[in-house]
């Protein structure tokens, strides 16, 4: 039956790779589900929850500071709300479209479920590359990208974040255009600046949650995280939180990486030199070649397209944190990984692992935990600042900092009990895949077929 839905979905949309990828893990996840649960089948639910509820696709005229025009595509994907409004963040990156948002779309509608917390899935972003752009180029293409989005969003309707691409700066123009044409001041995205109804720890929230996955599944062997050697990729938001997290924690990072390339810093990337890439990246806005000038024991190694493996993975350490973009870490990477000692992966990007390669991590039986798990912190936190705005309250960092680390103990115990449940200890994928999956199917059976 599975099978046979998944041939449906290809036939439907053959040129969609990673939307494919990402339901074809769910589904395999849930066989021993359908065993038990025949009311799932009998409601069809796996063929209605990989169908989107809704896609918008949308022209974003802009001009740039030469006068020139220029048009990129927008993108809404409103996955699911049967457990709550749309949620999910928006990405501005040059590789975007359907299949990609889809893919992201769909991980994030069992993320959001695992949080506990009542959000549904969805989300969007544009072809659109804010690479190079002056900030009054970001600020015309984020109001245009706006002026057609906000018909479709709401704070009980559909709740967006940044993504690759969009960060406080993106989401602050957004808002503001917004709220303009609205003219209602309500909790319509999250991400916001602290001074407009942003909540404390939503910068540092996918990071540090995605360390506290990684402490917990190490707690499970007796061990933390003092003196782990760790290789981290990216150096946006994601991979910067997750690097403090880690030196807090008494761990030691020696990789980070753009899409340029990566630096190795064997004596450690510390709380000062992290500084000096949260300015190079947040506002400077350069390259992270440019550490290896500054600090003279990094090397950096700029990425060669003709490899068919990632040299970043191919380095001896503990702990890996994939940070920056999907399928990152493809097979070879997986054998280079494993034969370099590393035995804790915790997924802050989404699906950075291909299958194969998490086939490897399985039979392995190290401690990998798949993204739409590990990285759930980053949504959680959103989640607490749409409570926030609702009763226009302000928790304090401490308070939201230790629900936060609550969430991730949660989500830990919750992946792991299913897994055991299922007849998979051990195994986080499996855990989340289920987990994540009962909750939506329970509400969408209870909701009728609509
Ligand atoms: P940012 O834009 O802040 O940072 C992305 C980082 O990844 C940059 O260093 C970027 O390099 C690098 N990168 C992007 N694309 C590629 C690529 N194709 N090849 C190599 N490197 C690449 O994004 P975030 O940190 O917010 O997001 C990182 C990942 O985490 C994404 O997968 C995102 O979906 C996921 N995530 C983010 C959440 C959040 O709260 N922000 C929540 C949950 C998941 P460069 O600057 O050169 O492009």
């Amino acid at each position: 039956m599975i099978e046979k839905i998944y041939e449906e979905m290809i036939a439907r949309d053959p040129n969609q790779p990673e939307f494919h990828q990402a339901v074809r893990e769910v589904l395999d996840s849930l066989e021993p589900v359908l065993e038990r649960h025949p009311e799932y089948v009998d409601a069809n639910i796996l063929s209605r929850i990989i169908e989107a509820e809704r896609i918008i696709q949308f022209r974003v005229p802009w001009t740039d500071d030469d006068g020139k025009v220029h048009v990129n595509r927008g993108f809404r994907i409103q996955m699911n709300s049967a457990i709550g409004p749309y949620k999910g963040g928006l990405r501005f990156h040059p590789s975007v479209n359907l299949s990609i948002l889809k893919f992201l779309a769909f991980e994030q509608v069992f993320k959001n479920s695992l949080t506990t917390l009542p959000m549904g899935g969805g989300k969007g972003g544009s072809d659109f590359d804010p690479k190079g752009k002056s900030d009054s180029e970001i600020m015309r293409f984020c109001q245009s990208f706006i002026l057609e989005l906000n018909r479709h969003i709401g704070a009980n309707t559909d709740v967006p974040a940044g993504d690759i691409g969009v960060g406080g700066r993106e989401i602050g123009y957004m808002y503001g255009m917004y709220r303009k044409i609205t003219n209602e001041f309500t909790g319509v995205f999250t991400g916001k600046g602290i001074s407009y109804g942003g909540s404390l720890i939503r910068p540092e929230a996918t990071g540090y949650g995605q360390v506290y996955f990684a402490r917990e599944m190490l707690k499970t062997r007796g061990e933390t995280f003092e003196g782990k050697v760790c290789l981290i990729s990216g150096s946006g938001n994601v991979a910067q939180y997750a690097a403090e997290k880690v030196i807090q924690l008494g761990g030691k990072v020696i990789t980070m990486s753009d899409s340029g390339g990566f630096i190795h810093d064997p004596s450690g990337i510390n709380r000062e030199k992290l500084d000096w890439i949260m300015d190079l990246k947040n506002v400077r806005r350069g390259r992270i070649s440019e550490y290896a000038n500054k600090f003279e024991e990094a090397t950096y190694t700029a990425v060669n397209h003709s490899l068919d493996y990632n040299p970043l993975w191919d380095v001896k350490a503990d702990v890996a944190l994939p940070a920056a973009t999907q399928n990152e870490i493809n097979e070879i990477d997986a054998k280079n990984l494993l034969s370099n000692g590393v035995y804790v992966i915790s997924e802050g990007s989404n699906m950075p692992s291909t299958p194969e390669a998490i086939e490897h991590f399985i039979d392995a039986g190290i401690l990998y935990a798949p993204g739409k798990a590990s990285n759930a912190g980053g949504v959680a936190t959103s989640g607490l600042e749409m409570s926030q705005n609702s009763t226009r309250m302000n928790w304090t960092r401490e308070e939201v900092d230790s629900k936060l680390d609550s969430i991730m103990v949660n989500i830990h115990e919750t992946c792991a009990k299913t897994a055991e449940e299922y007849g998979h200890p051990g195994n986080y994928m499996m855990g989340a895949n289920i987990a994540g999956f009962l909750k939506v199917a329970d509400a969408m059976l209870n909701q009728g077929v609509i």
